[in-house]
Protein backbone atom coordinates (compact mmCIF):
# COMPACT_ATOMS: atom_id res chain seq x y z
CA UNK A 1 0.00 0.00 0.00
CA UNK A 2 1.09 3.70 -0.79
CA UNK A 3 2.49 5.39 2.54
CA UNK A 4 1.33 8.77 3.82
CA UNK A 5 3.79 9.99 6.57
CA UNK A 6 2.63 12.91 8.80
CA UNK A 7 5.52 15.09 10.37
CA UNK A 8 6.42 17.99 13.02
CA UNK A 9 6.97 18.63 16.04
CA UNK A 10 5.67 17.71 19.40
CA UNK A 11 2.35 19.27 20.22
CA UNK A 12 1.37 20.10 17.14
CA UNK A 13 -1.42 17.20 16.83
CA UNK A 14 -0.23 14.52 14.99
CA UNK A 15 -0.97 11.77 17.09
CA UNK A 16 -4.74 13.46 17.05
CA UNK A 17 -4.85 13.75 13.72
CA UNK A 18 -3.24 10.13 13.31
CA UNK A 19 -6.25 8.82 15.42
CA UNK A 20 -8.49 10.49 13.42
CA UNK A 21 -7.41 9.13 10.51
CA UNK A 22 -6.81 5.72 11.23
CA UNK A 23 -9.08 4.77 14.29
CA UNK A 24 -7.38 2.58 16.32
CA UNK A 25 -5.81 -0.10 14.28
CA UNK A 26 -2.39 0.74 15.11
CA UNK A 27 1.56 -0.60 15.97
CA UNK A 28 4.28 1.03 16.50
CA UNK A 29 7.26 0.54 14.87
CA UNK A 30 11.19 1.39 16.20
CA UNK A 31 14.05 0.72 14.47
CA UNK A 32 16.01 -1.37 17.27
CA UNK A 33 14.50 -3.21 20.48
CA UNK A 34 14.08 -0.99 23.11
CA UNK A 35 14.33 2.25 21.85
CA UNK A 36 10.83 4.17 22.35
CA UNK A 37 11.17 6.86 19.94
CA UNK A 38 9.38 5.52 17.26
CA UNK A 39 6.99 5.59 14.50
CA UNK A 40 3.47 4.58 14.64
CA UNK A 41 1.65 2.96 11.45
CA UNK A 42 -1.80 2.45 10.98
CA UNK A 43 -4.57 2.19 7.89
CA UNK A 44 -6.35 5.03 6.69
CA UNK A 45 -8.91 4.13 3.89
CA UNK A 46 -10.53 7.16 1.53
CA UNK A 47 -13.23 7.27 -1.03
CA UNK A 48 -12.26 3.45 -1.40
CA UNK A 49 -8.59 3.50 -1.42
CA UNK A 50 -6.62 2.17 1.30
CA UNK A 51 -2.58 3.46 2.22
CA UNK A 52 -0.85 3.12 5.15
CA UNK A 53 -0.40 6.42 7.34
CA UNK A 54 2.96 6.37 9.47
CA UNK A 55 3.29 9.16 12.43
CA UNK A 56 6.86 9.77 12.26
CA UNK A 57 6.91 11.35 15.77
CA UNK A 58 4.76 8.90 17.46
CA UNK A 59 6.29 8.96 20.61
CA UNK A 60 8.67 11.62 21.46
CA UNK A 61 8.61 13.31 24.20
CA UNK A 62 8.09 16.76 24.37
CA UNK A 63 11.12 17.60 25.53
CA UNK A 64 12.42 21.02 22.92
CA UNK A 65 16.20 19.50 22.83
CA UNK A 66 15.17 16.44 21.39
CA UNK A 67 13.76 18.61 18.31
CA UNK A 68 16.65 18.80 15.89
CA UNK A 69 18.21 15.56 16.23
CA UNK A 70 14.61 13.35 16.69
CA UNK A 71 12.21 14.94 14.51
CA UNK A 72 14.71 15.34 11.59
CA UNK A 73 16.19 11.95 12.17
CA UNK A 74 12.62 10.59 11.92
CA UNK A 75 11.55 13.27 8.76
CA UNK A 76 14.57 11.49 6.83
CA UNK A 77 13.11 7.82 7.08
CA UNK A 78 9.67 9.76 6.43
CA UNK A 79 10.75 11.03 3.27
CA UNK A 80 12.59 7.83 2.35
CA UNK A 81 9.86 5.43 2.70
CA UNK A 82 7.05 7.72 2.24
CA UNK A 83 4.70 8.67 -1.11
CA UNK A 84 3.70 11.97 0.20
CA UNK A 85 3.97 13.65 3.45
CA UNK A 86 1.91 15.61 5.56
CA UNK A 87 3.68 18.37 7.95
CA UNK A 88 1.43 19.73 10.57
CA UNK A 89 1.78 23.17 12.24
CA UNK A 90 -0.15 24.58 15.55
CA UNK A 91 -1.79 27.32 13.37
CA UNK A 92 -2.44 28.64 17.34
CA UNK A 93 1.50 29.25 17.92
CA UNK A 94 3.89 31.56 16.09
CA UNK A 95 5.99 30.43 13.23
CA UNK A 96 9.10 29.57 14.37
CA UNK A 97 12.55 28.09 13.13
CA UNK A 98 12.38 24.50 13.76
CA UNK A 99 9.37 24.92 11.47
CA UNK A 100 11.19 26.18 8.86
CA UNK A 101 14.30 23.75 8.77
CA UNK A 102 11.81 20.80 9.10
CA UNK A 103 9.94 22.40 5.67
CA UNK A 104 13.24 22.93 4.11
CA UNK A 105 14.06 19.49 4.46
CA UNK A 106 10.93 17.73 3.54
CA UNK A 107 9.82 20.07 0.45
CA UNK A 108 14.01 18.80 -0.55
CA UNK A 109 13.44 15.82 -0.45
CA UNK A 110 10.97 15.38 -3.87
CA UNK A 111 7.87 13.80 -2.65
CA UNK A 112 4.71 15.39 -2.87
CA UNK A 113 4.34 17.64 0.48
CA UNK A 114 1.31 18.92 2.26
CA UNK A 115 0.96 21.46 4.84
CA UNK A 116 -1.71 21.02 7.60
CA UNK A 117 -2.27 24.59 9.90
CA UNK A 118 -3.50 22.18 12.99
CA UNK A 119 -6.39 23.78 15.42
CA UNK A 120 -8.02 26.31 13.22
CA UNK A 121 -11.40 24.91 14.81
CA UNK A 122 -13.58 27.66 13.66
CA UNK A 123 -13.32 29.34 9.94
CA UNK A 124 -12.98 32.92 11.86
CA UNK A 125 -8.83 31.51 12.50
CA UNK A 126 -8.27 30.44 8.77
CA UNK A 127 -6.79 34.15 8.20
CA UNK A 128 -3.62 32.50 10.82
CA UNK A 129 -3.26 29.85 8.17
CA UNK A 130 -1.97 31.93 5.74
CA UNK A 131 0.52 33.40 7.57
CA UNK A 132 2.44 29.67 7.76
CA UNK A 133 2.59 30.03 3.79
CA UNK A 134 5.65 31.36 4.19
CA UNK A 135 7.44 27.75 5.20
CA UNK A 136 6.74 27.79 0.80
CA UNK A 137 4.62 24.78 1.01
CA UNK A 138 2.26 25.09 -2.47
CA UNK A 139 -0.20 22.98 -0.60
CA UNK A 140 -1.69 24.63 2.54
CA UNK A 141 -4.75 23.37 4.44
CA UNK A 142 -6.36 24.50 7.33
CA UNK A 143 -7.61 21.69 9.39
CA UNK A 144 -8.86 21.09 12.85
CA UNK A 145 -8.02 17.58 13.80
CA UNK A 146 -9.68 17.74 17.17
CA UNK A 147 -13.03 18.60 15.47
CA UNK A 148 -12.71 17.29 12.16
CA UNK A 149 -13.08 20.03 9.74
CA UNK A 150 -11.00 20.40 6.42
CA UNK A 151 -9.88 16.42 6.53
CA UNK A 152 -11.78 15.50 3.78
CA UNK A 153 -9.86 18.28 1.70
CA UNK A 154 -6.44 17.40 2.97
CA UNK A 155 -7.32 13.72 2.70
CA UNK A 156 -8.40 14.46 -1.28
CA UNK A 157 -5.58 16.67 -2.10
CA UNK A 158 -3.23 14.13 -0.45
CA UNK A 159 -4.80 11.07 -2.26
CA UNK A 160 -4.74 12.93 -5.08
CA UNK A 161 -0.80 12.04 -5.69
CA UNK A 162 -0.81 8.39 -4.07
CA UNK A 163 0.46 6.03 -7.06
CA UNK A 164 -1.87 3.63 -8.03
CA UNK A 165 -1.85 -0.05 -6.20
CA UNK A 166 -0.54 -2.74 -7.99
CA UNK A 167 -3.74 -4.80 -9.56
CA UNK A 168 -4.30 -7.94 -7.10
CA UNK A 169 -0.87 -6.79 -4.25
CA UNK A 170 -2.17 -5.69 -0.99
P1 LIG B 1 1.53 15.55 18.79
O1 LIG B 1 2.55 15.65 19.89
O2 LIG B 1 1.95 16.33 17.60
O3 LIG B 1 1.17 14.15 18.47
O4 LIG B 1 0.21 16.30 19.32
P2 LIG B 1 -1.11 15.71 20.02
O5 LIG B 1 -1.96 15.04 19.02
O6 LIG B 1 -0.72 14.94 21.22
O7 LIG B 1 -1.85 17.06 20.43
C1 LIG B 1 -1.23 18.02 21.28
C2 LIG B 1 -2.31 18.84 21.93
O8 LIG B 1 -3.02 19.61 20.97
C3 LIG B 1 -3.36 17.99 22.65
O9 LIG B 1 -3.70 18.65 23.85
C4 LIG B 1 -4.52 17.99 21.67
O10 LIG B 1 -5.76 17.85 22.34
C5 LIG B 1 -4.41 19.37 21.05
N1 LIG B 1 -5.01 19.41 19.70
C6 LIG B 1 -4.79 18.54 18.68
N2 LIG B 1 -5.53 18.86 17.61
C7 LIG B 1 -6.22 19.97 17.94
C8 LIG B 1 -7.18 20.79 17.23
O11 LIG B 1 -7.54 20.56 16.07
N3 LIG B 1 -7.67 21.87 17.90
C9 LIG B 1 -7.30 22.14 19.20
N4 LIG B 1 -7.85 23.22 19.76
N5 LIG B 1 -6.42 21.39 19.88
C10 LIG B 1 -5.89 20.31 19.27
Amino acid sequence: LPLIAVCGRPNVGKSTLFNRLTGSRRSIVGDEPGITRDRIYGEIEWQNVKARLVDTGGVVPDDEALIPSEIFRQAQVALQEADAIVMVVDGRTELASPDMELARLLMKGGKPTFLAVNKMDSESMYAAAENFRRLGFKNVLPISAEHGSGIGDLLDEVFAVLPEPAEGLE
